[in-house]
């Protein structure tokens, strides 16, 4: 192929990936087949750079430093909403609406209102061309160097037919997967945790560096229009524009629901309220629309806000009560990390007695001190945190919090991280940090080993049973050891032993993520181990050939390098090596033929055989895809004991249902 056609099919696929991960959901490809296609597409531009144009996916962040932001004027104003906290209110709003509208008939559409940054993205004859803060609702900033690092906004639109200027509003934001990750990397490389994804994206997006925000896994989903011109003919509610924007590339929620009136809005606001805490980002309400654009004219606007619109938003879980004390947590990594203790308070529905402080210059920030009152809060799934501090009604005997000088746990001395935040215990016998260190070890994420929590890895220590890793492999020749521990039954004994057997086959990216190394996180580990493919390349690799691969700092290589080098990391190594810990590194090569390839299942039920996990790994060594919900597109449904809805769906569909032996047959025919 000549290089101008491979570039032009790459930048296809390239996009079409896009679309599917970002807008419809449904990836065909990993991660790490796509930076594959990125990485073909770079190298050849490399080679011609004639050939790179400024819309092409390698582009998306330019590699220079931005100066400052430049004042946007938007065309029309990004209005603010009307925010409502009950049933009465929001039912007070559609009277009003069909007051105004003369008893017309009309619907809603009703759209998650996600906590993030507001932006309006302009594409001009598809391409993007301008991507802008909503600042005072006039005049914004133009972030648009930093939006086009975001890999959920299309650089040009998808199809044919979209208008020559369109303009898109809606949200940037930082879903909780992602936002994780980051905060692991941050932590690992001791800077401060982020506290909530919705500031962390203001910060991120005010970044003069796009190469940073593109590190981040922001997302963008749409959720209104500015200036459209021309208008697409068969668009003449929210819900047809929205469709649309989707048949371009541009995300919609997945949540957005058309309902026919406010009693139905009311049902989908219960309904997305029980829902809100496992979806995978952070909404504080739902935004009530009126669905028809010609209804919307008719109604027009307040100063402030249009009138055919309102946000209805969940109470925020947020309670006050004393702080009591502070516990010192050592981690696997000996930073020790301050808890607050509380008198317990109801929150959310649970009864609330501790919250994270995260480090001592977050102590500092807020001011706090044992005796005083606060305010803690519950956003998404994270832990309870302290967000205020009544400082008026300070005890006169409140007592500061005292930075620890030497380990609560050992009693060794402490060092703060040169770069960072954290206070460190650096003793590596550390009780505290072995036993951190074992828990993180047979972890899901890491070796995943089942029948290892958290309660039995305490035990196995405090009957001397293990001490390090390689102590777990022993167990099986200590098996009466085991089954006189307290309440062990012979089940559980074997369990165990069945589980650590097992964790023996899982790859090496998985053992290094497993060893606590600082900076070396589930990402940097499988890009190490796919590089070096055993322990032993690694173990002969020097700092400067690990840095060469794609994604690894110098920081990173560093820190693996000093760990190898120590005694610990050798004789960690060798320990795993000698009970007989996998130390290679698949080579996936993802199957081009067989019964499965390309093909979507779904597992429900409790299977015999397997635990989730390994099906649905098997499914996509073999090509197929796994999707948590049953469709018109899902080809097999793989049944185990107790299947409800998933399985009667599939039946009211005519989806194809499998047992596992049936299931083993397909693979292997
Ligand atoms: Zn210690």
């Amino acid at each position: 192929m000549k290089p101008a056609d491979e570039v032009a099919s790459l930048r296809e696929q390239i996009r079409r990936h896009d679309y599917l991960y970002y807008v419809v959901a449904e990836p065909e490809i990993s991660d790490r087949d796509y930076d594959k296609l990125l990485r073909r597409l770079r190298d050849l531009e490399d080679a011609h750079p004639d050939l790179i144009t400024p819309d092409s996916p390698t582009r998306r962040v330019s590699g220079e430093a931005i100066e400052g932001f430049a004042h946007v004027d938007h065309a029309l104003p990004m209005m603010s909403v009307d925010n409502t906290y009950s049933e009465e209110e929001l039912r007070d709003f559609d009277r009003r609406v069909r007051k105004l509208l003369e008893d017309r008939p009309f619907d809603y559409v009703v759209d998650p209102k996600i906590d993030g940054v507001a932006v309006s993205l302009r594409f001009e004859k598809g391409r993007l061309a301008l991507a802008a803060t909503r600042g005072d609702g006039r005049v914004g900033d133009d972030i648009t160097a930093n939006v086009r690092a975001i890999r959920s906004v299309p650089l040009t639109l998808r199809g044919k037919g979209h208008p020559d200027v369109l303009e898109t509003r809606g949200e940037i934001f930082w879903p909780w997967a992602a936002f994780h990750a980051v905060n692991e990397k941050r932590e690992e490389g001791g800077l401060a945790r982020f506290a909530n994804p919705r500031n962390a994206t203001t910060g991120t997006l005010k970044q003069l560096d796009p190469s940073v925000v593109a590190e981040r896994g922001l997302q963008f989903v749409a959720h209104g229009f500015g200036v459209i011109e021309p208008w697409p003919r068969d668009a003449g509610t929210h819900s047809e524009m929205s469709a649309l924007l989707r048949e371009w590339g541009i995300p919609v929620s997945s949540a957005q629901r058309r309902c026919a009136g406010i009693d139905a809005v009311w049902a989908f606001v219960n309904e997305f309220g029980a829902m809100r805490a496992n979806l995978p980002y952070e909404t504080d309400g739902l935004v009530v629309k009126v669905n028809a654009f010609d209804a919307r004219d008719q109604l027009g606007a307040t100063s402030r806000a249009p009138r055919w619109c309102i946000a209805y938003k969940y109470a925020a879980a947020q309670a006050q009560t004393r702080l009591i004390g502070v516990d010192y947590q050592v981690g696997k990594t000996g930073q020790i990390t301050p808890r607050a203790r509380f008198e317990p308070v109801l929150l959310a529905g649970t009864t609330v007695r501790h919250a994270s402080l995260h480090n001592f210059d977050q102590v500092d920030r807020l001011d706090v001190r044992i005796g005083d009152l606060v305010t803690i809060e519950k956003a998404g799934e994270i832990i309870p945190q302290v967000v205020a501090v009544d400082h008026d009604a300070r005890p006169a005997d409140a007592q500061m919090i005292e930075r620890p000088t030497r380990c609560p746990e050992c009693g060794a001395p402490v060092e703060k991280d040169p770069d960072g935040v954290y206070v460190r215990c650096v003793n590596p016998a550390c009780p505290a940090q072995v036993r951190e260190r074992l828990i993180y070890f047979c972890g899901r994420d890491q070796m995943d080993i089942e029948g290892a929590g958290e309660k039995m890895v305490e035990i196995l220590l405090d009957h001397g049973l293990v001490r390090t890793y390689a102590d777990l492999y022993r167990l099986a020749d200590r098996r009466d050891g085991l089954l006189q521990l307290e309440r062990l039954g012979e089940k559980s004994a074997d369990n165990l032993l069945e589980g650590i057997e097992r964790s023996k086959r899982q790859p090496l990216a998985r053992v290094l993520a497993s060893l606590a190394i600082r900076h070396i996180g589930a990402s940097n580990a499988e890009l190490i181990a796919n590089h070096f493919g055993d322990i032993d390349a690694i173990l002969g690799a020097d700092s400067e050939a690990i840095q060469e691969i794609d994604g690894i700092g110098p920081e990173a290589a560093a820190s693996l390098r000093k760990w190898l080098d120590g005694d610990t990391g050798r004789s960690v190594i060798e320990g795993l090596r000698a009970a007989g810990v996998n130390m290679t590194q698949p080579r996936s090569a993802t199957p081009t033929s067989g019964a499965i390839v390309g093909k979507s299942f779904v597992v429900t039920g409790t299977l015999e055989k397997y635990k989730r996990s390994e099906i649905e790994g098997l499914i996509k060594q073999n090509g197929g895809k796994v999707a948590s919900s049953v469709s018109k597109k899902t080809d097999f449904l793989v049944v185990g004991a107790d299947a409800g809805s998933k399985l009667e769906k599939a039946r009211s569909l005519g989806v194809t249902t499998l047992t596992e032996t049936e299931f083993e047959r397909l693979l292997s025919s």
